[in-house]
This record gives structure tokens, sequence and C-alpha cells, in this order.
């Protein structure tokens, strides 16, 4: 692991004697400090780099001579993100992104071509769905939906042109858990490459890769940063892998700017800990909505009676921070609930310290189809809580309020 600049002259690197644990490598792995030594990682605002002479430049480009060239395809600052996130997920590799939805646009443009088919989960983010149907679909790239707990049903919907196996779990809103190594087997006796959006889950809590997935996706807006600052995302796996989406992303752009990868990088250093805490609060409110009249129903894989728990207990190390749960009362009665709330915030955005409230049907997938939304499971009393860092307590006397 390299600790400190790539110039052992001057700096002493760590000798690989023993594995570090996630919580050492969250704060120290990928740092790369300059000539001043400084101690907390630096930002590298600048869009070009210096060369020293002509050759030197020529060099740089055609890739002969590493070296800093242009920010568009790569900076000091989100190369040391990219290596800290990867040597979290257990990778040889990762690239960074200018939010989740650029990672896996990326991911498509360096890994699939006209004719290409992509299966993936039914229940998943509504943005990427949209991608998938409406935009990879202009360019002769097909997908079809699954149900995502069932190898077998992927075992029978893939097709001869089936390129990418795609998934997330636990899945949004409704925290379906999926089992990557079985759904992996299939996509490999297939020839497909098997990605995983690990975006509930963070590094901290899974780790798709050892699970036998090819590449991870992140939406780094989510737990990574854990503060609600920046948008980001990242592509993660092996070297090879990793090459095609670099090549994209140089070409066309939707890079991570230097700013959002240093507050990222920060992000990274309490991801484990907050990961800790955000599992702690999530369980105890989802053991409590379990015992209130108005909730039919509670999605929360750390609870025994989620119909995965025991595949979550394997493969994750806790069960998230999301907590989904259908009311009695329909619609009707979940924009009650979120009108009531005075301290959650009623807002889309998950993975933060502060709890936000949403109703999934009229907002992160409202522009999906009501056959889509019935096919995924989204009923019209479904309410999402993302469940920060509050005391559990006022979290709870909050949603009484309006249940
Ligand atoms: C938010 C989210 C995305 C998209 O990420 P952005 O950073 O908003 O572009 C993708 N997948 C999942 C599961 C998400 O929650």
């Amino acid at each position: 692991m390299r600790l400190t600049a790539p110039n052992p002259t001057e700096m002493p690197t760590m000798q690989d004697d023993f594995e570090l644990h996630l919580e050492t490598l969250a704060i120290r792995a990928g740092q790369e400090r300059s000539q001043f030594g400084e101690h907390a990682e630096a930002l590298y605002l600048t869009s070009s780099f210096v060369a020293d002479n002509a050759a030197q430049a020529a060099a740089r480009f055609t890739g002969v001579e590493p070296g800093y060239i242009y920010s568009r395809f790569t900076n000091p600052t989100v190369t040391q993100f990219q290596e800290r996130l990867a040597a979290l997920e257990g990778a040889e590799a990762a690239v960074a992104t200018a939010s989740g939805m650029s990672a896996i646009l990326a991911l498509c443009m360096g890994h699939l071509k006209a004719g290409d088919h992509i299966l993936a989960s039914a229940g998943m983010f509504g943005a990427t769905i949209q991608l998938f149907n409406n935009w990879l679909g202009k360019f002769g790239v097909s997908a079809s939906y699954v149900d995502a707990t069932n190898p077998a049903a992927w075992a029978a919907a893939v097709k001869p042109e089936t390129r990418l196996f795609y998934l997330e779990t636990p899945s949004n809103p409704l925290t379906e858990v999926a089992d990557i190594a079985a759904i992996a087997a299939v996509a490999h006796a297939h020839q497909a490459l098997m990605v995983v959006d690990n975006c509930f889950c963070s590094p901290a809590l899974q780790q798709p890769l050892k699970h036998g997935a090819d590449l991870v996706i992140h939406s780094a807006t989510k737990y990574i940063d854990g503060q609600g600052r920046v948008l980001g995302g990242a592509v993660v796996g092996s070297k090879a892998l990793i090459e095609p989406v670099y090549q994209f992303l140089r070409t066309a752009g939707p890079t991570l700017s230097a700013f959002n990868a240093w507050v990222l990088t920060k992000g990274l250093e309490t991801l484990g800990i907050r990961m800790k805490a955000h599992c702690e609060n999530a369980l105890a409110l989802a053991q409590w909505l379990e015992a209130q009249p108005a909730v039919e129903k509670v999605y929360y894989p750390g609870l025994p009676s989620h119909p995965q728990h025991e595949l979550a207990k394997r493969q994750q190390s806790g069960g998230g921070g999301v907590v989904s749960f259908e009311l009695k009362g329909g619609k009707d009665a979940a924009w009650k609930l979120i009108d009531a709330v005075q301290l959650l915030s009623r807002t889309a955005n998950l993975g933060d310290v502060k709890t936000t409230i949403t109703h999934p049907y009229t907002t992160t997938h409202g522009r999906i189809s009501p056959e889509a939304k019935a096919a995924a499971g989204i009923r019209e009393g479904l309410v999402r809580i993302s469940v920060g860092l509050e005391h559990i307590e006022d979290i709870q006397r909050d949603l009484a309020r309006g249940l």
C-alpha cells in the first residue's frame, strides 16, 4: 500500500507485512503527499498540469510516461479518492465520476455496443431503469428485468446477446436482497459481466467483488459523502475492466471534480463508524415500526421477518440505513405522515446523517409507468426512510405525530 509520494528516496512506504482492516484503509489508503508533507490530503484545484519540456509532454500524452496532463483525464485529488475506494472494495482499480448515474452510463459506454442486452433486477433506482430503457434503448441496447431474489429467474431470462447482469442489493426502496454469488455464477456461465450497485451498503457493509461480482457501482453522493454535500460516483473492479470505462470518461468528460473528490475522500474516513451507527438506528426504527398499528409491513434486511434475512446476514455485515414500510391507509396515510414530520427532511436523498423521508410512488419512481411500479412492488402506501444519526427517540417521536 502506498501511503506517500511515489518517490521512495524522500518518503518511506509501508511494508505490506500484514493486511490492514477496512477502518484503517478508509483513513490511510491512497494518500499521496506532496513535497510539503501535508498531513491531511491535499486538494489540487487545477484544470491542467505543466510539463518540463516538449518530449515529456509528448510522452505523457501517448501514455509512455505516467504523469498528470489535464483534469478531465485525471487529477491527484481524484486519484487519491479512487485508490482509497478501490482498497475498501478489495479491488485493483476504481474510476470516479461526476455522479452515480454517470458511473452507470460510463460502465455501459465502456462495455456495451448496439445489439447487446442488459439483464437487470426489477426493483431498482428509477433513473437507472430510465437510462437503460429510454437512452441506451435509442442506441440499440435492450434491457429486461427479473426478480432479483430468484437466481433461477436470471438463468431463465438470459439471452445469447446478454452482456451485463445488473442488480442492486439491497434494492431501492424495498430492500430486497439478491444472492450475489448465485447470480454471478449464472452470469459467468453465459460470459456476461456481473455488476452490483453497492450504494445501499457501501464497502463498509458489503464487498460484492468478494462474492463474485466483476464490477461495483457507487453513487458516492449517498453514504460515501454521508453528509449530503456533493455528487459523485465510481466504478470499481479489475484494471482490465476499468480501462474501457476510464477511456470513455477521459473522452466524454463526466469525471469527478477535484473538490468533490476531496470531500468524498474525507467522507470515506468516517464511513465505517457511520455505517455502524446507521445500522443501529435503522434496526431500532424498523422494530418500532413493526409494532405500530398503522403500519402494514416493514421492509428491512436486519429484521427476522425479512424474507432474505438469512442471506443478508451472510452477505452483509449489517442491515443498512434504509427502512421502507407500507401504511394501511395507502397514499393518503403516506402523505399525511410525510406532512406531519417536523424534524425529518422531506427529500429523496439518502445516506445522510440527517434522516430523510420520501414517498417513492410519487417521487423517486414517479416517472415510471404504473405497470412498471406494480411489477417492482412499489405501492401507494409505501414510505421510505433513510435513517440518519439523530437520537432514535427523537426520530420515533417525530414519526409518531403522523402515525
Ligand atoms: C442515488 C442512486 C443512484 C444515482 O446516483 P446519483 O449520484 O444521484 O447520480 C444510483 N443507484 C442508487 C441505488 C441510488 O440510490
